[in-house]
């Protein structure tokens, strides 16, 4: 198969370096093009950032020069985004405008009813929403988002949940890895030995996102779901992965069995179709009352299953468990690439 050309914007950062290394061997898809901003554009890839993952040193693309982050320079059919969210504002619509579908990591446009807010297991459906974007932006190509990485893991989760039963009403309060920060990220001295309150945004991100992920496409636009989702979300001192402490409420009142066997039940597109990305069992239930652990489970699978365990009674709400995923993986490059594995295959690329 003739692998389809693809840049990387924001090579250099902690989600791009993902991005390069994930896509070093991928069989659908060939970098042909990385960029940054103008600080690093014409620099040497090994120059203009710090490798800071295991494998091969900058997935073999060491020598390659960086392009400016303008399609004039850096267009391909596929882009994969990890710029911040000011930048993503100004130079996505442009790659948009030039015919590419690009796969976006910021909050930018998250929230827009006509850019779909994609986990390919949880609303493959939603991939629906592009041709309404096309029609009113008139953009030839698209942006397609992927979700704050809490909520990635959060929907993963509740998605079997929401399919066999209904949410209702879900209480989320989250332990995220200091990777979720970027680099340099959150100061040492502020997080060693320590818990940080607060992690600006997210909170509300969590809140809403949750609700157009679970929603409906209707009218060719995404409605959200009827459900209240609070979020409580710290910082804790772990390089990779967020815990997830979740109460939910579901329609019908399900026993702790059922709730555990709609999630080993549960058999989405992705897996169906065996798309590259996809891990074979998308959520990873554990028994032993002290799992899952940051440490032990988090790199399973490529970091792309999330993790399920202590599936319990709850007084307040009816159920509660406790939830792993990898916020770098699942919840950005990964979550990306596996978005763009499903739109190639449902034949959205012109
Ligand atoms: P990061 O490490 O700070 O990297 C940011 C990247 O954007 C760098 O490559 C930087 O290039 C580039 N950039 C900054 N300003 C630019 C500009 N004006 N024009 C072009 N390029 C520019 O950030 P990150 O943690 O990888 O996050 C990237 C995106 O993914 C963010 O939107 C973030 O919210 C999202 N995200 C992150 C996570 C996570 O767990 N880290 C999870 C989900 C989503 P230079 O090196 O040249 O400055």
């Amino acid at each position: 198969m003739t692998r389809i050309p693809v840049t990387v914007l924001g090579a250099t950062g902690v989600v791009g370096q993902r991005f390069v290394r994930r896509l070093a061997d991928h069989p659908m898809f060939e970098i042909v093009c990385l960029a940054a901003s103008d600080r690093s554009a014409g620099k040497r890839y090994d120059e203009a950032c710090e490798w800071r993952l295991d494998g091969e040193p900058f997935g073999g693309l060491a020598s390659t020069v960086l392009r400016p982050s303008d399609p004039a320079f850096a267009f391909a059919p596929i882009v994969f985004s990890a710029l911040d969210n000011a930048a993503a504002k100004e130079i996505e619509p442009a790659f948009a405008r030039a015919g590419a579908l690009v796969f976006s990591n910021a909050a930018s446009f998250r929230m827009d009813d006509d850019v779909p807010l994609l986990v390919p297991e949880v609303n493959p459906d939603h991939l629906a929403l592009l041709e309404l974007q096309r029609q009113r932006r008139g953009w030839t190509g698209g942006i397609l988002t992927n979700p704050n990485c809490t909520t990635t893991v959060l929907v993963m989760a509740l998605a079997p949940l929401h399919q066999a039963f209904g949410v209702e009403e879900v209480i989320m309060t989250s332990m995220q890895a200091v990777s979720g920060a970027g680099y340099p990220g959150v100061p040492s001295l502020d997080i060693l030995g320590n818990v940080v309150p607060y992690i600006g945004g997210e909170e509300s991100k969590v809140e809403t996102e949750t609700a157009k992920l679970l929603g409906a496409v209707e009218d060719g636009l995404a409605v959200p779901a009827d459900m209240r989702v609070s979020a409580l979300c710290y910082r804790v001192p772990v390089l990779e992965g967020h815990t997830e402490s979740v109460s939910v409420r579901l329609s019908g009142h399900p026993t702790p069995e059922q709730v555990r066997e709609a999630m080993a039940a549960w058999n989405p597109v992705p897996q169906r179709l065996k798309l590259p990305s996809a891990p074979a069992v998308p959520i990873r239930l554990h028994v032993p009352d002290n799992r899952p652990q940051v440490r032990r489970d988090v790199e399973d699978d490529g970091g792309m299953s999330v993790h399920v365990g202590r599936i319990r009674r709850c007084p307040v709400l009816g159920i509660k468990f406790t939830l792993l995923g990898h916020n770098t993986e699942r919840g950005a490059a990964g979550g990306s690439v596996l978005n763009a594995e499903l739109a190639v295959t449902q034949g959205v690329l012109r």
